[in-house]
């Protein structure tokens, strides 16, 4: 088995270089930049898939691009990802390979399904700095089928959409992004005969792999709950995928873990996840519905537990008052989040999801605690003083001195918290949030 992971990535690189010599000699060299979303559903399919395939098919330069947009907007299937490709060819050969591709792997049958694909040709400066800007607001707010038509059409972008098409927002976006801090992915795809089957991969071979490759490919594994990561559930065709900060390294991991089944390919993948790239410094009274933010204010109302594990603070930045919530799957840091108080001086990071006035949280940084005190009585003939009644001061048992409320002795009591940078887990991260260990 090990003997065949090796070979996979040999032909993984092998098919590639044919591919290009062969190509460039037989075609006009025209670069189409290619946008596809919203192929899939959770019946099945994956648009990653089908950029492999693609990539693999056509003549790619680079690396193809998974591209994830906002995680709170309500359309998405699963992790809001889109994918971008740059294809040299026959304008018109890429066109149809494409199209052809799209119609024959996604699940149009699905009326949650709205395929988009667009094509563009060239991009100026000004065009792509329009793209780009549409990208920054797609991976950090809501936005409209109709904005991405009229953006297309200002940058003579040809969009094809498939049942509402919403899915050119994420092809649109896809393409736009610039990655100024970017990251990897590789995924491995199944067999057909095994999607939706339990994917069997020898564990020990993770652990190790992520004890060898970490920090340098990330959420591998949760060390909290020892679950593995790179083995998401689903009728899909990934088997796994692994994220690392260069192609190598999650090459390289791929080759130290033991998949039980066999891999039909494998594919690398340019990425912005892990690098924040949703977030931006708001204003709680900026704040809409399904933004991705980071907020600076202090905690206004103390954190409680509420039905289901869930724990809620209210916070406000002097400009509005929103409440923050850690949910029970974020586990652990949750303590961390109890443990604030009013007060507290804090950066919040996360997003606007369902209750449009509740940020789920990411991460948060403590920047200022305030201090408590707890109020003890004075000491006389060599022992405390008792209180002489609420708001009377103290008196001393054995002499019968007495003194007022100022006399009271203040103690400060411990933060069980210190400053600095906290995080969930790795299960229960956004595939955009930056682990701090980045
Ligand atoms: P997977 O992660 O499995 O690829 P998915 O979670 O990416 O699935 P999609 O099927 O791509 O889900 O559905 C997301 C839909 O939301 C797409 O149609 C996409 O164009 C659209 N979309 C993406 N970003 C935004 C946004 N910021 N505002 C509005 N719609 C968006």
């Amino acid at each position: 088995m090990k003997h065949d992971l090796n070979l996979h990535v040999l032909v993984f690189h092998i098919t590639h270089l044919i591919h290009n010599i062969f190509f460039l000699n037989k075609v006009e060299a025209i670069k189409m930049l290619i946008g596809i979303d919203d192929t899939d559903s959770l019946r099945g399919g994956c648009t990653t898939y089908l950029a492999a395939l693609l990539w693999e098919r056509l003549h790619a330069v680079g690396l193809p691009r998974l591209i994830r947009l906002n995680p709170n907007i309500p359309y998405k299937t699963r992790g809001n990802g889109a994918v971008a490709l740059n294809i040299k060819g026959n304008s018109e050969e890429i066109k149809e390979a494409v199209l052809k591709a799209v119609k024959k792997h996604a699940y149009l049958q699905d009326e949650k399904t709205n395929p988009g694909v667009v094509f563009i040709e060239a991009l100026n400066r000004r065009n792509r700095k329009i793209l780009n800007d549409f990208y920054r607001r797609a991976v950090s707010e809501l936005v409209t089928i109709e904005e991405a038509e009229e953006i297309a059409k200002s940058i003579k972008a040809e969009t094809h959409k498939f049942n509402n098409g919403r899915g050119i927002i994420g092809a649109l976006a896809a393409v736009g992004a610039d990655l100024p801090d970017k990251t990897y992915e590789l995924i491995a795809y199944r067999t057909k005969g095994n999607y939706g089957k339990e994917k069997k991969i020898d564990r020990d071979s993770v652990f190790e792999m992520n004890e060898k490759t970490y920090p340098e490919t990330f959420d591998n594994i949760d060390p909290e709950t020892r679950q593995i990561l790179i083995t998401p559930k689903g009728y899909d065709p990934v088997f796994c995928g692994i994220r690392g900060n260069t192609a190598e390294v999650v090459e390289r991991a791929f080759r130290l873990i033991k998949p039980m089944e066999k891999i039909e390919r494998i594919q690398v993948f340019e990425t912005n996840q892990g690098t924040d790239a949703h977030l931006r410094h708001k204003k709680i009274s900026e704040l809409k519905p399904y933004d991705c933010a980071i907020l600076k204010g202090k905690i206004t109302v103390n954190p409680q537990s509420i039905e289901g594990g869930h724990v809620l603070f209210g916070f406000s930045d002097n400009y509005g008052e929103i409440a923050c919530a850690a949910y029970e799957p974020t586990g652990r840091f949750r303590d961390i989040v109890r443990r604030l108080n009013k007060g507290d001086k804090i950066m919040v990071c996360g997003g606007i999801g369902k209750y449009p006035n509740t940020l789920n949280l990411e991460k948060i940084q403590i920047l200022k605690l305030e201090r408590f005190y707890e109020r003890t009585p004075p000491r006389c003939c060599g022992r405390r003083m008792t209180s002489a009644g609420k708001n009377k001061g103290f008196k001393c048992r054995r002499c019968g001195k007495r003194l007022g409320e100022e006399a009271a002795i203040l103690r400060e009591v411990p933060r069980k918290l210190k400053l600095g940078f906290y995080e969930v887990p790795p299960r229960a991260r956004r595939h955009l949030s930056k682990p701090l260990i980045r």
